[in-house]
C-alpha cells in the first residue's frame, strides 16, 4: 500500500509558481477558480478575535492533510483552515478504501496519516505557500487566514510530550520556518525575505472520539484552555439530539431506512443534559481565562457498515453529506434555544453551494466544507458558493456579513421588536430597513443584539426549512456515479478528468503524450550483433494521458467511485514516485520514478514486477533489465544496439518509459515529478516583473 510522503517544500514551491507562470493554474486548479475579493463586499468574520477574509474553509480532513491541499482551499476562497486532527497514536493503519462517496458520503477515516513532526512542517509549509502567494500579489485585502488546530482523541494523549511538542510548534513555528526559508529555490530567492509569521495557530477544535465520555472532553478543553492557553471549539455529536430525534429525522423525514444507528452510540455519548453542564462551565472557565470558547456542529455520525464499500472487517462508518445537514441544522436550533446567541457555532456538516449562504445567515463560523469539494469538480466548487453568497447578499442590499444576517430571510423587523430599544432608535432602525440606509449606523450600540436576535429568528426559520426540503432525502441522494461499463488501461480513456480536481491531494495529474502509432520492435541477439522483428504496436489516441503521484496518493479509493471506466485510476495509469529510494521500497507496486544523473535523466519502470531503466536522450541510451542491458539509438536500435541479452528483448517497456520520461521533461509539464526534476537540475529563471512574480493573465 502507497503511504503518504510529504512533498519537499522547495518541490511544492517550484511547482506552485511555475504552474501560475505557465498555465494560470496552482495545483492543477485553474486560476479562474481562484476565490478573489469582491469589491465593495466585506465578507470578514472574527473567529476567537482573530480576523478571517471569509467564513469559509476546509473542515478537518482529507482537504487539510497536506500543504497542498490547504494551499488549494486557501486559492478556493477558504480563509479559516481547520487543519487535520493529529494525536499522539500517529502510526495507524487506515483501512482502504476509507472514502465512500457513491451516495451521500461516508468514511472510515481518522487522524492524520503523518507523523506528529510531518503534520506541523505540513501545516507551516501550508502557511509559508500562502504568505509567498499573498507577497505575490494574490488576495490583495482578502488575506487574513486563520489556521485551527485539532487534536484527538484522549486527556492522556494530548498531555503526552509529543502532542505538547506539536502544540507548541503552532504556537511558535520560528525553527520550522527558518529551515523551511532556505529551502525556497533561487528563483523565489526574493521571497525568502518575508516575515512569515511564528504563530501559525493558537485555536483548536477538540475531536473527541465517538463515545468519548463527557468528564473527559471537559477535561481536555480545560487543560487546552488553562495550561496550554488556547481559544478552544468542542466538536460535538450528533447523537446529542437523542435517538428518538435522530431517528425520526433520519428515517421518518428523509427516509434513510437503511441507515442504522447502533444504540451503544447514543449511550456512550455525551447526553444533552451532561453537554450543557460543560459547555456552560467551559465558558465561564474561558471569560476567566481570557480565552473563547465555543462549540462546533457535529461531528460524523456513527452508523452501522451495512455496504460492501469498506473492508468487511469494519463493522461502522461515518455519515456525512445531505442527511447530517438537517441533523445538525437541528442541534444548532436547539443548542440556540438553549444558549441563544453567546457560544460562537462552528459548523461543517453537508455544506454545499444551495445552502452555504443559508450558513452565513445564522451566522455560523467557520462554516467548513469537506463532504461536497470531493465532488465532481473539487475545489472549484467552492466559487459557487461565493456566487450565490454574493447574489443574495445583493438581493437584500447587504455589504457585510453581520447586515446580510439581518435581511436575508426578512427577520429584521421580528428582530428588532424583541430587543427592548426606546421608541426613536427602533423607528430609525425600521426607517434604514425600509430606506435601504445603513442598519449599522441607525441601531448604534445595538447593533450586534440585533444582528443575533436575527440569527435566532433565522435559525427557526432555516431549521424547519431543511427539514421539508427533499434535497436532504434519500430519494435525492441515493444514484452512485455512472459507470460505463469499460476497463482502464495504462493508456487512453474517457479523459474526462475527473480524477484530477476530486483528488483532495492533487496526486493525479495529466501528461501530454503524443497521439500514434508506434511499432514494437523486438530485439533478437546473434552472432553478428542484434536484429530486429516486428512485435507489436503501441497506439495512443487520447490527446492527454492521466497519471498518478503515489507520494500524494494514500489509496483513499475515491478516484475509482467518481471514474466512470472500471479500475480505478490510481491503480491503473502511471504511478510516479517522487524518489527513486520510494520507488524501490514500493516493489509490490508497479511504477516509475525519474532522477537526474551525470548522463541525462534516468527514468526506472516496473511492469508486473519487472524492473527495467532507460537512462540518457538521442543517439546514446542505456536500457537495461533484468537478462539484458543494451546502448542503443532508440531511433534504430536494431543497427545501433549493442551490449548482452540473454534472449530476445521486446522494446515495448522503453517506447513506454521513453514517452513517459518525455512527457515529464516537456516545458510545459507541471506537476510534482517535474518540479523535483527542475529542482536538481539547474532552475529556470522566472519573470519578474515590479516584485511580483507572477503576472496572472
Ligand atoms: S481515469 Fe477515469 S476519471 Fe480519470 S480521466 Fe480517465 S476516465 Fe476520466
Ligand atoms: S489519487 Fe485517488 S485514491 Fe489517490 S488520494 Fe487521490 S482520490 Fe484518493
Amino acid at each position: 500500500m502507497a503511504e503518504l510522503t510529504p512533498i519537499p517544500f522547495g518541490v511544492l514551491v517550484t511547482r506552485l509558481f511555475r504552474e501560475l507562470e505557465r498555465k494560470q493554474a496552482a495545483f492543477d486548479l485553474p486560476a479562474r477558480s481562484f476565490v478573489h475579493r469582491q469589491p465593495g463586499r466585506d465578507l470578514s468574520v472574527s473567529i476567537h478575535g482573530h480576523r478571517a477574509s471569509t467564513p469559509f474553509g476546509p473542515a478537518a480532513g482529507p482537504q487539510t492533510q497536506l500543504a497542498q491541499n490547504i494551499v488549494l482551499s486557501w486559492l478556493a476562497g477558504g480563509r479559516v483552515m481547520e487543519l487535520k486532527t493529529v494525536q499522539v497514536k500517529d502510526d495507524l493503519v487506515i483501512p482502504r478504501p476509507c472514502i465512500d462517496m457513491q451516495t451521500v458520503g461516508f468514511n472510515v477515516e481518522w487522524s492524520q496519516e503523518l507523523s506528529l513532526e510531518q503534520s506541523l512542517e505540513e501545516y507551516v509549509k501550508a502557511a509559508m505557500l500562502v504568505e509567498m502567494l499573498k507577497a505575490s500579489g494574490f488576495a490583495e485585502g482578502f488575506g487574513d487566514t486563520v489556521f485551527d488546530m485539532s487534536v484527538g482523541y484522549d486527556l492522556a494523549g494530548i498531555r503526552s510530550e509529543r502532542v505538547r511538542a506539536f502544540l507548541a510548534g503552532m504556537l511558535d513555528a520560528g525553527r520550522v520556518i527558518e529551515r523551511l526559508r532556505a529551502e525556497i529555490p533561487e528563483p523565489w530567492a526574493h521571497l525568502r525575505g518575508l516575515s512569515f509569521q511564528a504563530r501559525i495557530s493558537d485555536t483548536l477544535t477538540l475531536s473527541t472520539f465517538h463515545g468519548c465520555p463527557p468528564a473527559e472532553i471537559e477535561g481536555i478543553a480545560r487543560f487546552l484552555l488553562e495550561e496550554i492557553g488556547l481559544h478552544v471549539v468542542v466538536k460535538l455529536n450528533p447523537t446529542l439530539l437523542g435517538r428518538e430525534e435522530v431517528r425520526s429525522i433520519l428515517h421518518g423525514q428523509l427516509g434513510y431506512a437503511d441507515l442504522v444507528v447502533p444504540d451503544a452510540a447514543f449511550e456512550k455519548d455525551a447526553s444533552w443534559e451532561q453537554m450543557a453542564g460543560f459547555v456552560g462551565r467551559l465558558g465561564a472557565l474561558s471569560d476567566s481565562v481570557g480565552r473563547s470558547f465555543g462549540v462546533k456542529f457535529t461531528n460524523t455520525l456513527l452508523v452501522r457498515n451495512h455496504k460492501r464499500f469498506f473492508p468487511a472487517a469494519e463493522k461502522e462508518m461515518y455519515l456525512s453529506g445531505p442527511p447530517l445537514h438537517v441533523l445538525a441544522m437541528a442541534l444548532v436550533r436547539r443548542f440556540r434555544r438553549t444558549f441563544d446567541d453567546c457560544f460562537p457555532i462552528s459548523f461543517s456538516a453537508g455544506i454545499d453551494a444551495a445552502n452555504f449562504a443559508d450558513a452565513v445567515a445564522l451566522g455560523l463560523k467557520p462554516i467548513s466544507v469537506c463532504t461536497d469539494l470531493l465532488k465532481t469538480g473539487g475545489y472549484a466548487r467552492a466559487r459557487h458558493y461565493f456566487a450565490d453568497l454574493t447574489r443574495r447578499m445583493e438581493a437584500v442590499g447587504a455589504a457585510d456579513l453581520d447586515t446580510f444576517a439581518l435581511k436575508a430571510y426578512g427577520h429584521a423587523e421580528g428582530a428588532l421588536a424583541g430587543l427592548g430599544l426606546p421608541a426613536e432608535s427602533a423607528a430609525s432602525c425600521r426607517a434604514a430597513l425600509a430606506r435601504g440606509g445603513d442598519p449599522r449606523a441607525a441601531a448604534g450600540e445595538a447593533f450586534d443584539a440585533w444582528v443575533s436576535a436575527a440569527r435566532l429568528l433565522n435559525t427557526e426559520t432555516y431549521a424547519d426549512r431543511v427539514l421539508a426540503d427533499p434535497r436532504y432525502g434519500a430519494a435525492r441522494t441515493a444514484t452512485p456515479p455512472k459507470k460505463v461499463g469499460s476497463a482502464l488501461a495504462l493508456f487512453d480513456c474517457l479523459t474526462c478528468d475527473k480524477c484530477i480536481p476530486i483528488c483532495p491531494n492533487d496526486a493525479n495529474f495529466a501528461l501530454e503524450i503524443p497521439t500514434g502509432q508506434v511499432p514494437i520492435e523486438r530485439l533478437v541477439p546473434g552472432a553478428g550483433g542484434f536484429t530486429s522483428e516486428l512485435a507489436g504496436v503501441l497506439e495512443l489516441t487520447k490527446p492527454h494521458q492521466i497519471a498518478n503521484f503515489a507520494d500524494a496518493c494514500n489509496e483513499c479509493g475515491h478516484c475509482d467511485v467518481l471514474c466512470p471506466e472500471d479500475g480505478g485510476p490510481y491503480r491503473v495509469k502511471p504511478r510516479f514516485f517522487g524518489t527513486v529510494a520510494a520507488w524501490a521500497a514500493s516493489s509490490s507496486l508497479d511504477g516509475f520514478a525519474l532522477e537526474a544523473t551525470a548522463h541525462g535523466v534516468r527514468i526506472h519502470g516496473r511492469f508486473d514486477g519487472r524492473a527495467v531503466m532507460l537512462e540518457g536522450r538521442g543517439a546514446d541510451q542505456r536500457y537495461s533489465g533484468e537478462g539484458f542491458d543494451l546502448r542503443l539509438d532508440p531511433a534504430d536500435p536494431a543497427v545501433t544496439a549493442v551490449g548482452h541479452a540473454d534472449g530476445p528483448v521486446d522494446l515495448t517497456f522503453l517506447r513506454i518509459l521513453e514517452r513517459l520520461r518525455d512527457a515529464m521533461l516537456a516545458s510545459g509539464a507541471t506537476n510534482y515529478v517535474s518540479a523535483g526534476l527542475a529542482l536538481s537540475e539547474s532552475p529556470l529563471p522566472m519573470r519578474k516583473e515590479s516584485g511580483q512574480v507572477l503576472p496572472m493573465a
